[in-house]
């Protein structure tokens, strides 16, 4: 096992409003059934979901990736609120610690139980665990991203140990009434009545929701130790450079800014990302091919993409439109990729690597950063 983060390889289909149907709260885009009259987006105070009490509930279960919530884990609370009537209270259980607020995805009640982190392969106690909080909860239906990273297994092993459950994986589209999954671009492969368990596919809920949930953290439950019949060995570290950046979390990227090409691989090895070139970069031989982002080279999703020493043309933004957060390095403070990044540092692409790679380094050798970590 690695603890690269890689996106998942096999995500065969992306919904988007021009393609599949892609699922908004309120309504399903395209046509389809109207769940609810939700219909302000964007709104600057968004209003509660619902104001009544719960009678029942919903509950979406998803691992944390150091605190935060990738964007899979995100869909699968957000789809747990768009299903739930007024009368239907959403709780998102995490598994690993939270330290966002993710009332914004509709959680009503936020359960988090930093012990069962991702990181750490101990099944029988985390099933044991939210087995605990179904028992407790008897939510009416239970989400969860249909992932490679635990939370795809653990749906799987809970819903093995319930024969009455019934249960959808892969799913790609879903409303109050019914679950479908596909068999490639917009042909569904089969249709089923909204099951009690939902296993999501990713790219499948828009998370933009036009209203929060209550957002109230309860106190994690109380477990006994569980012997498991597996044991860990822990986490083997695989080296970036032999990931393909399409499956890439994490790439830092050069462009022709970029003078020595061993100080961004350094950088690349000291924060544990991929690395990924503009065309420029390549064109100058600084890179292979393969390494090419953009228009014509390769279209990339990762969570963060450290674009230095690139100016951001178009055909380049073209390859990171699915990156969600984008920091750049670029002396020019008038670099399109300046408008695109969500933090851009403006000065020398070396002597800032350079900087970056003592900074994270020392940070590692005090402790301040765990090994492995970012
Ligand atoms: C049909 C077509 C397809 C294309 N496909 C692609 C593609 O797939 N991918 C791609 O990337 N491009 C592609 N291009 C090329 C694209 O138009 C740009 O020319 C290219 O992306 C520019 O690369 P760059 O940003 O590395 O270089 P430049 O445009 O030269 O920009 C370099 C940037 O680095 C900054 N810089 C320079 N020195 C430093 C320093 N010391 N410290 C910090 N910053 C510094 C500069 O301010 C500048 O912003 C394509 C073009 C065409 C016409």
């Amino acid at each position: 096992m690695s603890d690269v983060k890689r996106i998942d390889p096999r995500r065969p289909y992306r919904i988007s409003p021009s393609g599949l149907r892609r699922i908004v709260l309120g309504e399903i885009a395209g046509g389809g059934l109207h769940v609810g009259a939700f219909a302000r987006a964007n709104e600057k105070a968004r209003p509660r979901r619902t104001s009544e009490p719960a009678k029942t509930w919903h509950m979406a279960i998803a691992h944390s990736n150091r605190g935060k919530l990738d964007d899979h884990a995100r869909e699968a609370i957000a789809a747990a609120a768009i299903i739930a009537t007024p009368e239907v209270g959403v709780i998102a259980v995490i598994l690993g610690e939270l330290h966002e607020d993710i009332a914004p995805l509709g959680a009503d009640r936020i359960i988090v139980i930093p012990e069962l982190d991702a990181a750490r392969f101990q099944p029988q106690r985390e099933e044991a665990v939210v087995q605990s909080l179904l028992d407790k909860y008897q939510p009416a239906h239970v989400v969860m991203p249909d992932n490679m990273l635990g939370d795809g297994d653990l749906g799987r092993r809970l819903v093995a140990k319930h024969d009455d459950m019934k249960a959808a994986t892969h799913v790609a589209e879903l409303d109050r009434h019914h679950v479908a999954i596909y068999w490639s671009g917009s042909s569904v492969l089969a249709k089923t009545p909204l099951p009690r368990f939902v296993l999501l596919a990713p790219g499948t809920i828009d998370t933009d929701l036009p209203l929060v949930g209550a957002g109230e953290r309860l106190p994690p439950p109380h477990f006994a130790s569980i012997t498991e019949v597996c044991r860990d060995l822990g986490l083997e570290q695989t080296e970036t450079s032999g990931i393909a950046l399409e499956e890439a979390d994490f790439i830092v990227s050069a462009g022709s800014g970029v003078r020595n090409v061993d100080t961004i691989d350094m950088l690349a090895r000291t924060l544990g990302a991929a690395v990924g070139a503009s065309r420029v970069a390549v064109d100058e031989g600084k890179f292979p091919r393969d390494k090419q982002i953009g228009a014509s080279g390769k279209t990339v999703n990762a969570t963060t993409y450290f674009a230095i020493g690139i100016s951001g043309a178009v055909q380049h933004l073209q390859g990171i439109k699915g990156c969600r957060h984008v920091i750049a390095i670029n002396r020019d403070a008038g670099a399109p990729i300046v408008k695109r990044a969500d933090l851009t540092v403006i000065g020398d692409a070396e002597e800032l690597m350079q900087a970056l790679i003592t900074r994270v380094s020392q940070a590692r050798n005090q402790g301040e950063v765990p090994e492995g970590e970012r």
